[in-house]
């Protein structure tokens, strides 16, 4: 007989940490939710365990919540917070069952016996009766007049609060697969069970059309299916295709539902009503048994970390859970990062459905352009009809400068310079969301006479209007990016221009022109991605470019020759992905090593630098970089220290080990710690 459950508090305190023992209370299962007197306190905790026998006196648990938690996700959230150096209470936060909701309930009324011969009823009644079972709903009285003679039954059923599906395009009738996509879906269909593949395609390989297929053999076996997405408001396509093919048995789960709507999709995927499940990175804890299928879309996007605590990442995570339930991993990507392609198992879509050739890729070098914008760029923008324009900074301008002493408009809180942002008339900070007005005069010495250097996103934008076309913006100020992107779709001419954003998975079939306005923006960040982010934006945005056929695509750099730019223009994956993972060995950077980044902060000066010191100091021989000083953020001093070792189990329990060592301890007490796991 088990007798003992053991728990895990929900808390947030860090320290405190299971599992705690207590009596079970009948029908208490793994992943049942109780309520626990815990010192003065009464606390919620999560069941991770059943035992026989404890070595302590048990407590009885208060109350037995009607939530249940998924025995699988319970190993998962627990797998989590070691992974990520979390706690337990942190991961399980992320697997809970949507709370404070009920089901939504409609009244409907069933036939309960039919009328006798010669039963008295109206014309009314009759035609009521023979429109059974069906909502009650205006005829409510009528109804119960007929419940009282005994011919209905009312009874409450559940509603579904459905989710809106955003749709961007046009119903199509699913293709017959070309003979590389029937291979590399044969090779996915014979996959052994937790084998994890690589769909790398180029863009427009009809790399969607393939999940959609290994997903109805999957559903077919009986098995379910998830399909992982970077963010739904982006990428409104993928999730509409998803519910065209497979209509009421997909859920669809993201931050924009109402709780109402989780409830319900959270309720269907438990029950096993919905058997497949599309979402971006938290859809990874959808409630779902046996599932035969993962699929990441676009795996290279790096929306699929978490930046909250357990710092996840959703790619590595749905790697575990497809290892968990024998299924079969599919990642895809143009541009997958160099790790996937060391560690999964390849499959190659190398031409595009249509049929069409990649667009071709012109260079242009910026160190002879006089202004933004290089004449052959600004001429290629005349003649197209369609253009999607690439530029990644927001706002008008980058910075203010006073002209007659120089200061520099700082955000109070971080070290950074305040963005421009002038349709909304106010400076901006773009690490803490910090507003203030535009200035009329210098701060410092009164003078009128300020300069504004760079330019951003709105700007370009107002450039671009001269062309004489709607010029649509999409980045992260436009408040409804899937709208953006249906009236740019709409428009027989018209001019895309953004942030990063305007290089995800869109799939317009006319844009004829796609320029990429400052390529080496991304490859300046001191941050060993840096090649892979820029190869993987030039070539996503060449990607949406030329379908059907027409269509090229200008690349402005001051650095022609950078490889991550040569090898994007000469639509060559796998000669970048060669050298990027040779410069990895090299260097000794992921996959090759764990990187774990760790981050002391506090509002005093000179605090977080002896923390890290200290964290450093800890970590028992484990190859380690710093501590070294970051930039002021939300009023907090920073220093990091950054492990890069080469086994990544002893270095994440030393860093866990170490980090609560030194925020247990009293010296270090003002200083707060953040662990990030593979950070980005
Ligand atoms: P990817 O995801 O690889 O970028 P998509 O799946 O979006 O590519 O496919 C690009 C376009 O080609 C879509 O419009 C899709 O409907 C179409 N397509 C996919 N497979 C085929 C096929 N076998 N025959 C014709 N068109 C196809
Ligand atoms: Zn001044
Ligand atoms: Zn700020």
């Amino acid at each position: 007989m088990t007798s003992v459950v053991r728990v895990e508090p929900l808390t947030t305190a860090r320290a405190l940490r299971g599992p705690f023992d207590y009596a079970r209370p009948d029908g208490a299962q793994v992943g049942t939710v109780l309520e626990v007197p815990f010192g003065h306190q009464t606390l919620r905790a999560v069941v991770t365990e059943l035992a026989d026998r404890s070595e302590h006196d048990l407590a009885q648990p208060i109350r037995v919540l009607p939530d249940r938690v998924p025995p699988d996700l319970v190993d998962l959230a627990l797998w989590m917070a070691r992974e990520y150096c979390s706690t337990p209470a942190r991961g399980l936060g992320l697997v809970l069952p949507p709370r404070g909701v009920k089901e939504r309930t409609e009244l409907w009324a069933h036939a309960a016996r039919a009328p006798e011969e010669g039963e008295r009823l109206t014309d009314n009644q009759r035609a009521l009766l023979a429109t059974l079972p069906r909502p009650t709903g205006k005829d409510l009285q009528a109804l119960r007049r007929l419940e009282g003679r005994g011919l209905v039954e009312i009874a409450p059923r559940g509603v579904r609060r459905a989710p809106e599906h955003v749709a961007v395009g046009t119903r199509r009738e699913p293709p017959a697969l070309n003979a590389d996509q029937a291979a590399a879906l044969r090779r996915i269909e014979g996959a052994r069970p937790g084998e994890r593949l690589l769909l790398h395609g180029i863009t427009g390989s009809g790399k969607t059309e393939v999940y959609l297929r290994a997903a109805a053999t999957t559903l077919a076996e009986g098995r379910a299916v998830l399909v992982l997405v970077p963010e739904i408001g982006l990428t409104p396509q993928m999730v509409s295709r998803v519910v065209e093919r497979f209509g009421d048995t997909v859920a669809v789960l993201h931050s924009q539902l109402s709780p109402g709507e989780r409830y319900d999709e959270w309720r269907r995927l438990r029950s096993g009503e919905a058997r497949v499940c599309v979402g971006p990175r938290s859809a990874v804890f959808a409630p779902m048994a046996d599932l035969g299928l993962v699929v990441v879309d676009e795996e290279h996007d790096g929306s699929y970390k978490h930046e909250g605590d357990p710092r996840y990442d959703a790619r590595l995570v749905a790697e575990h859970r497809a290892r968990a339930h024998g299924a079969v991993l599919v990642c895809g990507s143009a541009t997958p990062r160099p790790e996937s392609l060391a560690t999964l198992t390849r499959i190659r879509l190398d031409r595009r459905a249509d049929g069409a050739p990649l667009p071709p890729v012109e260079v242009v070098d910026l160190t002879e352009a006089g202004g933004l914008l290089h004449r052959r760029t600004h001429e290629a923008l005349v003649d197209a009809r369609k253009a999607i324009v690439l530029l990644n900074r927001r706002g008008w301008s980058n910075f203010l400068t006073c002209r007659s002493c120089g200061h520099v408009w700082q955000c109070p809180q971080c070290d950074v310079a305040l963005v421009l942002h002038r349709h909304d008339g106010l400076l901006a900070c773009h690490h803490c969301g910090h507003r203030e007005r535009i200035p009329q005069a210098c701060t410092a010495c009164g003078s009128v006479s300020i300069a504004r250097h760079g330019t951003g996103t709105e700007r370009l934008e107002a450039e671009l209007a001269a062309l004489d076309r709607p010029v649509f913006r999409l980045d992260a100020a436009t408040a409804d990016a899937a709208r953006t992107l249906a009236a740019f779709q709409a428009a027989p001419r018209a001019v895309l221009v953004g942030t990063q954003l305007v290089a995800k998975g869109h799939d317009f079939p006319d844009v004829d022109l796609g320029v990429v306005v400052d390529a080496d923006s991304t490859l300046r960040f001191p941050d060993f991605r840096a090649e892979e982010r820029t190869f993987a934006l030039v070539t996503q945005l060449a990607g949406r470019a030329g379908r059907g056929g027409r269509g090229r695509v200008l690349v402005q750099t001051i650095d022609p020759d950078a490889p991550a730019i040569a090898f994007a223009a000469q639509h060559d994956s796998d000669g970048f992905l060669r050298g990027e993972l040779e410069r990895r060995r090299a260097l000794r950077y992921p996959p090759f090593s764990t990187l774990i980044r760790i981050v002391c902060s506090s509002p005093d000066a000179g605090v977080p630098l002896a923390a890290a010191q200290a964290v450093k100091d800890h970590l028992d021989g484990v190859p380690a970089l710093g501590p070294a000083p970051l930039f002021r953020l939300r009023g907090r001093e920073r220093a990091q220290v950054v492990v890069k070792a080469p086994d990544r189990a002893p270095a994440i329990a030393a860093v866990d080990a170490a980090v609560r060592a030194v925020a247990g301890g009293r010296e270090h007490k003002r200083a707060s710690f953040s662990v990030d796991v593979d950070p980005q």
